[in-house]
């Protein structure tokens, strides 16, 4: 029998990966439970269907969202192809038709001869390798289990708890400090010092600001250990000072005095160039974190690479289970694609599902799959899933905080991020073109 390939979940990665798979000559089984099997959120049984926003994101081209696209096209990616077919006028963002959209999707992967779609619920992981599993972050209750056995229950997440992450370039180091608490762990912290009133304004501003409902399935994870700050603030005026705010142990180095609250920042990377806010997980809207977080002393100007959120999530820690292939290392052939690898977002989820079919299709054909490199953002995100970290992994969208590149000395940030997106496209089309001299060959 003809080697094939299963994917599991038929929505952006599962989608991209199966069609990705099927071009490259590869037959595939593709099962997508909709129809038979709902989700809590999902309304139909099309593929790829966007469940929330229509927007597959900023559309700029000095933006990394735009890059990942850009990056995307050069591959013919079905999921860019019917955003591309179906946009809408949305300003600088690339929002499309979502029932168009999906639907193009799906014709294209239902008529498409080396693809078998089957409409059922996976209950169980498949013996047959390879095997892509791109469920999501709704993977049902039963594939969960089979998940949860095979990696261990310590491995699987069921909610983000995410702090807003700010690029290091736009702080205002006059007014924020290094230091760590008690002088314990260097200058491993920076900290934005705020009086009396700045703190009092604050609080007040957080508890009338804007906020994201729960949906109603997601109400078990509203628990104690990981509370949102305007639930800290609505117990009272002094709730944040005596948690995530509190300024015992890091006097304000020019007074030399406490001040009222501290809101700690700690490095995102190694390179230093991204932020996050400590215990900053908000259900507030995007636009009023931004609102209410450049109030802070020396965030005036900062520039959010992810903001906070909370929200119902099914994912595994990838950096501590998948090889450099996107296969787990304990199963090879076993691949993770999508958002229950530790990606946020439709187009990075897409993107991890055309990263694990070029995997997949090498392991078919024998070869040995070369990852994308690292100065482009298919690579950026690459590293962030496969990349053994000390932290806590949390997902994460695409941005230039995840890129490994040289260091430039451009001054503008916009020709500096416009500079970035060359190189990366020229470095991105090289690797597609040695992958490409390899994967014609038949299968
Ligand atoms: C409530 C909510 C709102 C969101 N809003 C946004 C947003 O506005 N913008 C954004 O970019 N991202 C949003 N996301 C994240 C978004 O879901 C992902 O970015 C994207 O859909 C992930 O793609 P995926 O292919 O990994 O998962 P999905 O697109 O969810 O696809 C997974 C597929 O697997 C199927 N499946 C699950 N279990 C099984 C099984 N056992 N057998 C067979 N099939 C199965 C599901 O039916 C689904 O079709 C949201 C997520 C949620 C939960």
């Amino acid at each position: 029998m003809k080697p094939y390939l299963t994917v599991i979940g038929g929505g952006l990665a599962g989608s991209e990966a199966a069609w990705q798979a099927a071009e490259m000559g590869v037959p595939v089984v593709l099962y997508e439970m909709r129809s038979v099997t709902p989700t809590p959120v999902h309304k139909t049984d099309r593929c790829a269907e966007l469940v929330c926003s229509n927007s597959l994101g900023n559309n700029l081209p000095h933006s990394a969202p735009f890059l990942l696209k850009e990056e995307l096209r050069k591959f013919n990616s079905v999921v860019i192809g019917a955003g591309d077919h179906h946009a809408v006028p949305a300003g600088g963002a690339l929002a499309v038709d979502r029932e168009l959209f999906s639907q193009e999707i799906t014709e294209r992967v239902v008529n498409h001869p080396n693809i078998t779609l089957k409409r059922e619920e996976v209950v169980d992981i498949p013996d047959d390798r390879p095997v892509i599993l791109a469920t999501g972050p709704l993977t049902s209750p039963n594939l969960s289990a089979a998940i949860a056995k095979i990696i261990g229950q310590k491995y699987l997440y069921f909610y983000d708890a995410l702090s807003p992450i700010v690029d290091a370039n736009s702080i205002d180091y006059s007014k924020a400090f290094f230091a760590s608490r008690y002088n314990k762990g260097g200058d491993d912290y920076l900290n934005c010092h705020m009086n009396e009133e700045q703190y009092r304004n604050f609080v007040r501003e957080l508890n009338q600001a804007k906020k994201v409902p729960f949906a109603s399935f997601e109400k078990a994870i509203y628990f104690e250990g990981c509370l949102p700050i305007e639930e800290l603030a609505s117990r009272g005026e002094k709730t944040l000072a005596f948690g995530p705010m509190k300024p015992v142990g890091l006097p304000h180095p020019e007074t030399g005095k406490l001040s009222h609250a501290v809101v700690q920042l700690r490095r995102e990377n190694k390179a230093g160039t991204a932020y996050n806010l400590v215990g900053f997980q908000t259900k507030l809207t995007y636009p009023e974190q931004k609102r209410l977080f450049t109030t802070i002393p020396g965030l005036e100007n900062a520039e959010f690479f992810r903001f906070g959120a909370i929200h119902r999530n099914t994912y595994i820690n990838a950096p501590s289970l998948l090889s450099s292939e996107l296969d787990l290392v304990s199963h090879p052939g076993l691949y993770f694609a999508g958002q229950i690898t530790g990606v946020e977002g439709y187009v990075e989820s897409a993107t991890l599902g055309l990263l694990a079919a070029l995997s997949a299709v090498k392991r078919i054909k024998g070869e040995k799959f070369v990852p994308p490199p690292m100065d482009t953002a298919m690579g950026a995100l690459y590293h962030y899933v496969t990349t053994k970290r000390s932290n806590s992994y949390q997902p994460m969208n695409i941005n230039f905080g995840l890129f490994l590149v040289k260091e430039m000395k451009i001054r503008d940030k916009k020709v500096r991020n416009q500079k970035i997106a060359e190189n990366a496209l020229e470095s991105l089309c090289r690797w597609r073109d040695v992958l490409n001299e390899q994967v014609i060959s038949p299968v």
